[in-house]
């Protein structure tokens, strides 16, 4: 077998069958993913249709009731009765598991494709060029780009490294990042963690760039041969669902044991043994809330695509309910609260000349043209302005070394070879960063020590830049005479330069969603690495920094004891010169007193916060893979405006899962219905069938739809709930006395039928005027304090659809001779049918008294 790590990076290229220069053509590495497969670790397979439509007869419930009626059915035959109940039943039950598979499977597609949109890319060289493609389509012999922040995408065999580090622990279990480099080693068997000339899949970048060429993609990856480690199933149970679960368990026994108690009491009133069986197993099927966890999901999964159409991508579902709940978000400030528009509008050119100063920028940069950071394609463009050409300046003056950016250290440095045996140190970053290593400045035209009040002059000048909301950068450079292989040989007795002032305008629509933000009862506010004085400028113009606010410093931070700084936490509201690690600390101070905390972060350093955070959002613009991978959310469009927005669709669905539960009075009303007639020994008014066909059938639709109302008006203007339990007094309040109601219409109807027209007239009316009231009933919740009436039917057309289908299959059953007989229903005449439309519309009249009264509860 080859070892790609002996092999010089020439022969790779060959034995691969690349070019290095053009990479794999289009057909070549199209013929290659045939041959060997997409680069993913083989997931599970996929459920069919037919497993998940049997898995919805899992409950013990519907098994028992199945047994019931065949029981009844085989004792209906001898009788005379004939097997048609039983049929009734199972026809129901089928349509029901029909229904409730279509559901999983739309949610199961809708949250794949979810996954596709944050799956992970690579920047890759083909046919002549780089591109960027998902990494799934990456196949051996690929040349890809890698730099600080990627995840590597497969196993590599590295061809060019720039002080690259990768960070392998997913492998080798070693957190501390190896320096990796192209030379082959010798030949002799190497583990993996030690074959530094390759990178491994899953592996992360944290510091330089580089390129490597792919050897093995999918489950031929060195993760991919460990790959039970990593088949642990996204685990797809959400706290809600959770909770969703528990309060269906803890209805589901009070549920069984009303059923006990009718079926108890119908025997002691003498009824038949399996008639009386049948109904209460029949209640306890159709009463039991079984399907409420499935709605969450339901819910949460159309929230997640709602969001993506605003920009956010929800990585897990749980976020979308802990979005909710938010009570403080911490941004960013570059991108998210501003443009990331820059562009220079001040150079401060004391000690050097503008041209030189601005070399210094052109040398000491990472972008090209327009692509890069924004910080420095400005640069570029105000050096292209005064007649500097980045390429020009790069072919006489190569760049042979380099420190990178990163911004706990904000400063980067380049050396470029100016001469045969001269080589410049460019250096540009904060004041400060550049203060800490300078030495000499230029005055009078010669090089001198910098003294004292010079630096006061600058830092003057940097505060003066900076309260004008200026992205303050420095400049320093000193010529030395020997490529320098150690940092300090680089970053140190340098001659200062000058500075480069650029604006950056806040985003308009971050003005609008901080004030939202406020309304909301959620703090907002601002991290960046940028100075104190630039960060509050730009925090006074969003609005994030208000008078008796606090602005503190990472040193500042870095000084405060946790119980000072928790204590005072409350007033800051803005970071300045923070490192990415000072993020975490944050995050915890506000979780230790019962915060919900949201955090942005777009780089390497940001994963800890991100993670630690509730909802960690990362940039999708300028973010990192790390960034992206450590986080619930990802901003397509890095703004935080795009934040304040998935907030209130969080609350949206908590909002309507609420409804959803408020609901179950419906299922309660029909637990009273029968309790009473027991008790009162009135005989049945609603047959097994008609209980399993309202719930089953008639009511599933109006149950979802409700879940797909838009959000109330005032969403963003109440602090945020509470997450936890969702049964509050005011829920059980409505639940029981909207129950009574929902339960009393039926039994009237029931009473007027059996007195006018005998027991088949009674089922019949107790039936109908069941299904019209759950049917009106739906629209008291939109709102617990609202009237139903100031709601346009058109702002929820789902819920109309939803409502006129289950109104069509109960008519069907109703009005459709055959079908009415093989449900026992009788004809209404026009009296029995304005009775029963006058009972359904009970529940309007009484809900939106008892809102008027304002005791419908909060
Ligand atoms: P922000 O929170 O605004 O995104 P960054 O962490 O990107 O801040 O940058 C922090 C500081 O690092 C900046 O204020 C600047 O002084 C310095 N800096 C930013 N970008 C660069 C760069 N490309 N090269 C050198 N220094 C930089
Ligand atoms: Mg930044």
């Amino acid at each position: 077998m080859t070892h790609y790590y002996h092999q010089s990076v020439n022969e790779i290229y060959s034995s691969l069958g690349v070019d290095p220069q053009q990479g794999l053509s289009s057909a070549q590495a199209q013929e290659r993913l045939t041959k060997y497969g997409t680069n993913t670790l083989s997931s599970k397979k996929k459920k069919s249709f037919i497993l998940i439509f049997l898995e919805q007869f899992k409950s013990s419930m519907i098994i028992i009731l199945i047994i019931a009626a065949i029981i009844s059915g085989i004792v209906g035959t001898m009788e005379g009765d004939g097997m048609f109940d039983a049929y009734i039943i199972f026809g129901i039950l089928i349509l029901n598991a029909f229904l409730g598979a279509w559901q999983e499977m739309k949610v199961q597609s809708s949250l794949d494709a979810l996954k596709s949109l944050s799956a992970p890319q690579a920047t890759v060289i083909r046919d002549g060029g780089p591109m960027v493609i998902p990494a799934a389509e990456l196949v051996p012999g690929d040349i890809i780009i890698i730099e600080t922040g990627n995840i590597i995408p497969a196993d590599i065999r590295i061809t060019q490294a720039y002080n690259l580090k990768v960070q392998e622990s997913a492998m080798t279990g070693e957190s501390v990042p190896v320096e990796k480099n192209s030379e082959p080693l010798p030949d002799e068997n190497i583990s993996p963690g030690d074959r530094c000339n390759m990178a491994f899949s899953s592996g992360i970048v944290t510091y330089g760039r580089g390129k490597g060429v792919v050897i093995s993609t999918g489950m031929e990856t060195e993760v991919g041969k460990i790959a039970q480690m990593l088949e642990s199933t996204s685990q797809t149970i959400t706290p809600m669902k959770k909770r969703l679960e528990h309060l269906g368990k803890v209805i589901g026994i009070s549920t069984l044991a009303i059923c006990a108690v009718i079926f108890t009491i119908g025997i002691i009133y003498g009824n038949p043994l399996l008639d009386m069986f049948l109904t209460a197993v029949s209640l306890a099927v159709a009463a039991i809330p079984e399907g409420l966890p499935a709605v969450s999901t339901i819910v949460l999964a159309i929230g997640v695509r709602r969001l993506v159409k605003k920009n956010a991508i929800i990585r897990t579902l749980p976020s979308v309910e802990t979005l909710g709940s938010a009570t403080v978000i911490c941004s960013d400030k570059t991108g998210t609260l501003t443009q990331n528009r820059m562009t220079v509008i001040e150079t401060y050119s004391e000690f050097a000349t503008e041209e030189q100063i601005l070399t210094i920028g052109v040398a000491c940069n990472d972008a090209h043209g327009n692509i890069g950071d924004p910080t420095e394609t400005a640069i570029l463009k105000m050096g292209s302005q005064i007649g500097i050409d980045q390429n020009q300046y790069l072919v006489s003056h190569p760049r042979v070394a380099e420190i990178p950016f990163d911004s706990s250290r904000k400063r980067m440095t380049t050396v470029n070879k100016i001469a045969s045996d001269i080589f410049r140190i460019n250096v540009k970053g904060g004041l400060e960063e550049i203060l800490e290593v300078c030495k000499y400045t230029v005055f009078n035209g010669k090089i001198q020590e910098i003294t004292p009040s010079q630096i006061e002059t600058i830092r003057h000048k940097n505060k003066n830049m900076a309260q004008n909301a200026l992205r303050v950068l420095a400049m320093a450079y000193k010529d030395i005479d020997f490529i320098p292989s150690y940092y300090r040989a680089m970053e140190s007795d340098l001659i200062f330069a000058g500075m480069v002032g650029m604006i950056d305008p806040p985003r308009q629509e971050a003005i609008e969603a901080v004030k939202s933000c406020k309304a909301a009862g959620i703090k907002p506010i601002m991290i960046t690495g940028d100075h104190k004085i630039t960060a509050l400028a730009i925090a006074t113009q969003i609005g994030i920094f208000q008078e008796g606010d606090m602005a503190i410093t990472g040193k500042e931070l870095q000084e405060l004891t946790d119980d000072i700084f928790e204590a005072t936490l409350r007033s800051y509201s803005v970071y300045a010169r923070i490192a990415p690690e000072q993020k975490v600390r944050i995050v915890k101070a506000w979780q230790k007193s019962g915060n919900i905390v949201a955090m942005t972060g777009d780089g390497v350093n940001d994963a800890p916060a991100l993670k630690q955070a509730d909802i960690g959002a990362a940039m999708g613009i300028v973010g990192t893979d790390v960034a992206k991978d450590a986080a619930d959310m990802i901003l397509t469009d890095d703004n935080f405006a795009t934040i304040v927005s998935a907030v209130g669709e969080g609350r949206r669905i908590y909002d309507n899962i609420l409804k959803v539960i408020t609901k179950l009075s419906t299922n309660v009303g029909e637990l009273f219905l029968l309790l009473a007639t027991s008790v009162l020994n009135l005989g049945t008014p609603l047959l097994p069938i008609h209980i399993l066909w309202i719930n089953l059938i008639t009511d599933s639709f109006p149950a979802l739809a409700l879940s797909m109302d838009p959000s109330e008006d005032n969403i963003m203007n109440r602090p945020p709930h509470k997450n936890g339990c969702f049964l509050s007094n005011s829920v059980v309040w409505r639940i029981f006395y909207q129950g009574l109601v929902i339960g009393a219409i039926p039994f009237a109807a029931f009473m007027i039928g059996i007195h006018t027209g005998g027991i088949g007239l009674g089922q019949t009316m107790a039936f109908a005027s069941l299904v019209g009231a759950q049917l009106v009933h739906v629209n008291n919740l939109h709102s617990n304090t609202r009237s139903a009436f100031t709601f346009n039917p058109a702002r929820n057309w789902y819920l109309v659809g939803a409502l006129a289908i289950s109104a069509a299959l109960a008519l069907t059953v109703l009005l459709f001779p055959a079908l009415r007989e093989a449900f026992h229903f009788v004809a209404m005449d026009r009296q029995q049918w304005w009775i029963v439309t006058g009972l359904a519309l009970v529940p309007l009249a009484v809900v939106e008294l008892f809102k008027l009264l304002g005791i419908n509860g909060k």
